[in-house]
């Protein structure tokens, strides 16, 4: 899945009218995001704004992949 068709996705699961958060408030919920994930939740409506924000800022984006493959690994030992 390229960026093209995940914004794409995020757009249809997030509504038009999601209000997104900034860097500092995205930071702070990548923890909750990342555990929810896996668990089959759907964490984008618990943790409000964090998947549109994921999709316009790549730095995030990227704190976001690396927490969720540490994550990964540590559940695969
Ligand atoms: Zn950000």
């Amino acid at each position: 899945m390229d960026d093209r068709e995940l914004r794409q996705a995020l757009g249809r699961l997030l509504g038009p009218q999601q209000a997104e958060i900034g860097c500092d408030e995205c930071f702070e919920k990548l923890d909750r995001y990342v555990e929810l994930e896996p668990a089959g939740a759907d964490a984008g409506a618990a943790v409000s704004g964090f998947s549109a924000h994921l999709v316009g800022c790549p730095a995030c984006r990227e704190e976001y992949e690396s927490l969720k493959a540490f994550v990964g690994g540590e559940q695969a030992l």
